[in-house]
């Protein structure tokens, strides 16, 4: 899969003569964008041109790092139903069972008691360890140490030692039950499908295999790879008619392979760091944007480049604020780390979330996902380290995936005795305010620049809802297909604030010097580019200021 897509560093010059759409960030919501795009009815390769900018790799941060659940229940219900359906037809279209792993599965939320196990676990390591270290004088690696020699997702991880850097298992901030704020959690049931009985009722009859009720203290009968002796509690949270999965990574570079192909050509790819936003000196509106060019092989070059849009969307996640500094969306980091089970056996297909005690007031609440060949385990997030510059900066705690797989081990005798295939971390894009819980997708204030981020977590849930709202945004001028009216960015930011550096802040739309340059470099393709030896150390820090573009007529509609 490294043919579809060319990364270049600089523009082609194709765009010239045609509406340009510049797509900066090429997660799940850039890729989105740019599919509905080119299957819009509207859309003719001959008078459009795509540029998606991407400062490292395609589905490079959460959306190739996450759980994948999707759920009718999701929110938010503007466009919750509508994407939950789109997610359905192209898995018919596109065969999603077998490239990307789509199915349906049932979702259930256990509670539980850890106490008791966890000191007969610490008891039976440590004996393990014991005889493990006593054998011949020679120190050998525990097995629970061996089977957690996963490489970590990130070249550029820097693990921390758990020495110097001691995680309190338990008192962990992030463990705790009472700390996640509610929309950043998946497990609360939002009210996008009726609170009737007929999701239970439906669940039972869509779902032969899943004999669970609404609430019982009992697990199914084939989740068979759950220890149901420490379950006090098992509520079901959907079933096969409301919920299912993906692959996020393998669905993101299918969909974005597809996009390419049925663009004709319309779609380039530059890798490069966009710094900020170009403006008309005359109108305000946006004009284009600054990057610095990059490859998969190279640290950023020093020279920024432009390249002028007619659209300009901004689809870079918890990255927002470093572009827009007055944009509310941040970043919350959450590890996870993929299981192989025990001799390949399968799990049976269940999204599980826990509540565990494990100590008097202290709980834990990994979220595990049984794929079609591995089992996904996520942490809640640490709300206290900043998103850095790049999601290869994204730093990885390795005790803290450690911690993950020792968790899921004393809920799972299955995955207790499997290891560690992957280790990773990535950033949540969250919406920092009170009165919503994201996205924001629409014009900003700034006309011609628009804006599909914040999508917490539901995101992948809800990419391909957002990918086609933008499309009609973009192509029609409105949105048909859900109400957006209380997503728009206007309503929450001002889209105008800048950020500064040394280079002009304002640049006129014929001002394009780059267009004229031809392509530069080829670096290779996206889907292979998640395992390539990486050694680019971008770390200079961005600036912001609170200067305003010339002006910001748009700036009145703000509610
Ligand atoms: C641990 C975890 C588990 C999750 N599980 C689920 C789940 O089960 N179901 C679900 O629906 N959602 C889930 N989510 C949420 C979902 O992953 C995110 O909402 C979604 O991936 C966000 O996609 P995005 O495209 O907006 O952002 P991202 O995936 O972060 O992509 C942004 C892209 O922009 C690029 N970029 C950033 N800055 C720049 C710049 N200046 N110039 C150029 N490019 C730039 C980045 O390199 C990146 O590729 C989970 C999230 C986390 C953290």
């Amino acid at each position: 899969m490294t043919d579809y897509l060319k990364f270049q560093s600089l523009p082609s010059g194709r765009h010239k003569d045609k509406k340009h759409i510049i797509i900066v960030g090429a997660g799940i919501m850039g890729v989105c964008t740019a599919y509905y795009l080119v299957t819009h009815p509207k859309f003719d390769p001959e008078k459009y041109h795509i540029t998606i900018i991407e400062s490292k790799r395609v589905a490079s941060g959460a959306s190739g790092k996450a759980g994948g659940l999707l759920a009718l229940w999701a929110f938010p219900a503007q466009i919750v139903p509508l994407s939950f359906d789109l997610h359905q037809k192209l898995s018919d279209e596109y065969n999603g069972v077998d490239e990307w792993g789509y199915r349906r599965l049932t979702t259930v939320s256990l509670e539980g008691d850890l106490t008791h196990l966890d000191d007969e676990d610490e008891d039976e390591e440590d004996e393990e360890e014991d005889s493990a270290h006593q054998s011949d004088g020679i120190v050998i690696t525990p097995s629970s140490e061996k089977k957690n020699d996963a490489t970590t997702e990130n070249e550029n991880e820097k693990i921390e030692d758990s020495i110097k850097i001691p995680v309190s298992h338990d008192s962990d901030s992030s463990s705790s039950i009472n700390k996640p704020p509610k929309k950043t959690s998946r497990a609360t049931r939002q009210s996008s499908i009726p609170s009737d009985s007929s999701f239970t009722t439906n669940n039972t009859a869509t779902n032969n295999n899943n004999k669970s009720k609404h609430t019982k203290s009992k697990l199914p009968t084939d989740l068979n790879w759950i220890n149901s002796a420490l379950i006090s509690n098992c509520s079901t949270l959907g079933g096969t008619d409301t919920t299912a999965q993906v692959h996020p990574y393998k669905f993101t570079t299918f969909i974005l392979k597809k996009a390419v192909e049925l663009s004709k050509g319309s779609i380039e790819f530059i890798i490069g760091k966009v710094n900020k936003i170009q403006f008309s000196l005359e109108t305000g509106s946006a004009t284009g944007v600054s990057y610095q060019p990059s490859s998969l092989k190279s640290d950023y070059s020093s020279t920024a480049h432009t390249i002028s849009g007619d659209q300009i969307v901004l689809t870079v996640g918890p990255w927002t604020s470093k572009i827009l500094p007055d944009c509310p969306i941040s970043g919350l980091r959450a590890h996870s780390i993929t299981v192989a089970p025990f001799k390949d056996q399968t799990v049976s297909p269940y999204a599980i979330f826990t509540e565990f005690k494990t100590g008097p007031y202290k709980y834990i609440s990994p979220e595990i996902y049984a794929r079609q060949d591995e089992v996904y385990v996520c942490g809640e997030g640490d709300s206290t380290v900043d998103v850095p510059e790049t999601t290869d900066d994204v730093e990885i705690v390795k005790s803290k995936c450690d911690e993950l797989f020792r968790q899921v081990g004393k809920i799972s005798p299955n995955l207790k005795k499997g290891h560690t295939l992957k280790r990773q971390a990535c950033y949540l894009p969250v919406l920092d305010v009170p009165s919503s819980s994201g996205p924001l997708i629409g014009e900003t204030n700034v006309s011609n620049l628009f804006l599909a981020s914040g999508h917490s977590c539901w995101g992948i849930n809800n990419a391909p809802g957002t990918g086609k709202i933008m499309s009609e945004l973009l192509l029609d001028g409105v949105v048909a297909s859900a109400d957006i009216s209380a997503l728009e960015p206007f309503l929450y930011f001002d889209a105008s604030v800048l950020v500064s550096d040394d280079e002009e802040d304002y640049d006129d739309e014929d001002d394009d010097e780059e267009d004229d340059e031809e392509e530069e470099e080829d670096v290779g393709g996206a889907a292979d580019a998640e395992d390539e030896d990486e050694d680019d150390d971008y770390h200079e820090a961005t600036e912001t200021s609170s200067e305003t573009a010339p002006s910001d007529p748009e700036w009145s509609k703000e509610a």
